[in-house]
């Protein structure tokens, strides 16, 4: 059966990056097609600091993503939520799944795992050691939630249809982990349900992991949004721009080039002389132009980062 999304009267979109650096290409691209979607649906678009992970963020890092997205013209609505104060809501969301007995605590550590097949995004699926009852004189160190076999699917506005089966592709995975931190799937669902966000736009790197969204969703009684995954900018060697394979930060005192850049990349044919025009003039193009429909159905698209 296919998930249908409840879309609400007032579109309302976001853009949630993770302080873990400076925003690069990959992450504009993310920003500009949320908020170009956004607005030209006369929606709102906020902005969520993802944060959950506050071992691997840095609040240098929060500044700078925002001082970058004011320089390149984006405007927010609202107050900008952190997930770091939101350990609250999140232990609520937990006591309602562990109510639904769909919680279990798990002894494993990723060393005792780690043989197991891997799943869809490369991680180990859970063989279940712990689903029934934990081993015994062991602790539980984390909390997972038991998933079920059956199939999930939902129309992706721009990759198509898109089904799992959580128990085959995935496993019971994680909701709390042993450092008693929350992971990113409970969280965002969390957050975006409070947060009344009915239109997600993200990169393509999450497509795998919108089916946990989903039973998530399912699971806490929350309303299914709408999923639109662009494209992850890769470069030459087909690997995924990001902190790790050093992609350039983004240059505050020229945001033209970049922008123009990735509405390129975003299939939306911006004209040559845009490149140098100013930033009134680069977004007045975008928001006359925008069309999620030119954005390439693919998961991954080439980006030559010479000139970013
Ligand atoms: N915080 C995630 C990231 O920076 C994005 C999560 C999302 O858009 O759902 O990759």
């Amino acid at each position: 059966m296919i998930i249908e999304p409840v879309i609400g009267a007032v579109y309302r979109g976001r853009f949630a990056p993770s302080p873990t650096g400076p925003l690069h290409f990959g992450s504009l691209v993310s920003a500009l097609g949320s908020y170009l979607d956004a607005k030209v649906h006369g929606g709102e678009w906020l902005v969520r600091i993802e944060d959950v992970d506050k071992l691997r963020c840095r609040p240098e890092h929060e500044a700078a993503i925002l001082r970058t997205l004011e320089r390149y013209g984006f405007r927010w609505d609202g107050a900008i939520m952190r997930q770091s104060e939101r350990t609250e809501a999140y232990r609520e969301a937990l006591e309602g799944l562990l109510r639904k007995a769909l919680i279990f605590g798990c002894s494993c550590t990723r060393k005792e795992i780690g043989d197991s097949t891997p799943g869809v995004d490369g991680a180990s699926i859970y063989p279940g050691i712990c689903r029934n009852s934990l081993p015994d004189g062991n602790k539980a160190r984390s909390c997972r939630i038991r998933v079920p076999d059956r199939d999930i699917s939902f129309v992706d506005e721009v990759q198509g249809v898109l089904t799992q089966n959580l128990a085959r592709d995935v496993g019971d995975f994680v909701v709390l982990r042993a450092d008693g931190l929350f992971t990113y799937q409970l969280a965002v669902v969390v957050d975006d349900a409070e947060q009344k966000v009915n239109h997600i736009v993200r990169g393509a790197d999450l497509l795998d992991s919108t089916p946990r969204q989903l039973f998530l969703q399912q699971s806490l009684g929350l309303p299914p949004p709408q999923y639109a995954h662009l494209p992850v900018a890769v470069n030459e060697a087909g690997k995924k721009l990001s902190k790790q394979t050093l992609a350039v930060p983004l240059i505050d005192e020229s945001p033209v080039p970049a922008l123009w850049q990735a509405l390129n990349f975003l299939g939306q044919h911006p004209p040559q002389e845009l490149g140098k025009a100013s930033l009134g003039e680069i977004w007045e193009w975008a928001m006359a132009h925008w069309s999620l429909s030119l954005v390439p159905k693919s998961r991954t698209a080439k980006i030559n980062s010479e000139g970013i």
